[in-house]
């Protein structure tokens, strides 16, 4: 996106703003001096279009792979700033951990690989674009044109004064040229961008109902409901006929494996994705019904990557309420657990996120649990993610999360299900499928994948405290 948006718009700058100028002011005088050494003698003036013929056949030659090249080269750039950027981004982790070489390999690799290419390419065409270039010279026409001219003047076909046209301007054709030629480059490239710049712009946007259909949220039946849900991201399913319902009020916990499909299923439920089959329904409209706006009056989310805007913390929490004063602010801080932290930040609430406020992972989450306070919409997605964070943090954050859940339909993402264990509802997934579901109690009972989940979590946390003991 970085790329088609400030790089290729700016090549797409150089069609517009030069490209027809340069192209116009090296055409006009070839064809108007052509033109003249026509009316002054057709034979001289073909004699003297030989070399700019020749060189064209040549240069042609020389670039006949270009068409299939060119977009192999576009390519390998794409990649090679592709892996630099992956290099860089690795830099911490490379210094933590790394053997020195391994990291930087695979940008070595491409590197290599492009420049072999480039190699191989160029040898393919320098010789004969080394003859075009030296064909299409002006001293080449010159020397075309002094013979030519002086075997016709001698033999009397032609007179000394056309002569002299042709000497001043039969340069002109291919010096004109050269310069048509360099401005080609940048044609090319700026068509092959504007070809990258539709691709994105035709992507399609996420599609908004003609007459969409307000919920009621009066209306029976569960709040949310999923059916038949399946979402896979190419070839990986991540979510394969899942059915859920949230009933009103209900905390409702998600848990399972790594990577069994918890996230991509929460992220449905805001409509970062359309499921590609089945529907999520709120309050028996499906969502893909719903105007977008509407269906964030109902729902609001903490994800675990929730970022801060780069605005004020006061900004910040009141992203859904811009009107919300002080008192409604601090409140909602405080219900968050983290309007102490923000009293101590140099300006208070006016410290700016990332200037000023600098805010540990879980004290932004906390902000973040203040803006969905604030925002009090009947339904909370969250993702209660406290890896990272300190004990101390983890407490405060877990606080924060059961004052935002009260009296709210919630779905949490569980990481750890010791703070699940009084939800009403537990949907254990397993590789996108639903595994179990039930209450703490009766899953447990059930001696399935909850009750493994659920030893390991108490082991990994006993060891983690025993580990604590012994290093004290
Ligand atoms: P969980 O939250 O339970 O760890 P996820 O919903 O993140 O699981 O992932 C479910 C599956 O989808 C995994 O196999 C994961 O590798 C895959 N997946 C998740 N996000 C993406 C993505 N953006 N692109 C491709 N595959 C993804």
């Amino acid at each position: 996106m970085k790329k088609t948006v400030e790089d290729d718009v700016a090549a797409l700058h150089h069609l517009i703003a030069h490209s027809v100028v340069e192209v116009t002011a090296a055409a006009v005088p070839v064809v108007v001096a052509v033109g003249y050494l026509f009316l002054v003698d057709w034979r001289m003036a073909l004699i003297s279009l030989v070399p700019l013929v020749s060189g064209l056949i040549v240069y042609q030659r020389a670039m006949a792979g270009a068409g299939t090249k060119y977009p192999e080269f576009v390519a390998w750039l794409t990649r090679l700033s592709g892996a630099a950027v992956e290099f860089v981004n690795g830099i911490g982790v490379v210094k933590a951990f790394g053997t020195p070489g391994v990291a930087s390999r695979r940008f070595q690799e491409i590197s290599r690989n492009f420049a072999r290419f480039f190699l191989d390419w160029a040898k393919a065409t320098t010789v004969a674009s080394v003859i075009a270039e030296i064909l299409l010279s002006p001293p080449s026409v010159l020397v075309v044109t002094v013979a030519a001219g002086g075997l016709f003047t001698a033999a009397g076909w032609l007179p000394l004064t056309s002569l002299i046209a042709f000497l001043v301007f039969g340069t002109v054709t291919t010096a004109g040229l050269m310069t048509f030629m360099m401005s080609i480059h940048p044609l090319v490239t700026a068509l092959s961008v504007a070809r990258g710049i539709g691709e994105v712009l035709s992507t399609p946007e996420l599609p908004v109902p003609a007459s969409p259909i307000v919920p009621d949220p009066a209306a029976s039946g569960p709040v949310v409901r999923m059916r038949g849900v399946r979402f896979a991201y190419g070839d990986t399913v991540a979510l394969d006929g899942v059915d859920l319902e949230l009933e009103r009020g209900t905390v409702t916990a998600l848990v399972g494996p790594s990577g069994s499909g918890k996230s991509t299923l929460a992220r449905l439920l805001p409509r970062f994705d359309d499921p590609q089959q089945g529907s999520v329904e709120l309050h028996g409209v499906d969502l893909r019904d719903l105007d977008p706006a509407e269906l964030y009056r109902h729902v609001a989310f903490v994800f675990q990557d929730s970022a801060l805007l780069r605005m004020s913390v006061r900004d910040n929490i009141r992203l859904a309420r811009p009107d919300a004063d002080d008192e409604a602010v601090r409140a909602a801080a405080a219900k968050a657990q983290i309007l102490d932290r923000l009293d101590t930040l140099p300006r208070g609430l006016d410290s700016v996120a990332g200037e000023d406020a600098e805010l540990s992972g879980g004290e932004r989450q906390r902000v973040c649990i203040a803006r969905a306070i604030l925002a009090d919409r009947p339904i909370l997605v969250l993702d209660e993610a406290t890896a990272g964070a300190d004990p101390e943090n983890e407490a405060r954050i877990q606080d924060a999360l059961s004052e935002v859940a009260r009296g709210r339909t919630v779905l949490v993402i569980a990481h750890r299900l010791s703070t699940i264990r009084g939800a009403d509802q537990i949907v254990v997934l397993d590789e996108g499928r639903v595994a179990e579901r039930g209450r703490h109690d009766e899953l447990l009972a059930r001696q399935g994948l909850y009750a493994r989940l659920w030893e390991h979590d108490q082991r990994a946390r006993e060891g983690a405290a025993e580990r604590l003991e012994a290093g004290r």
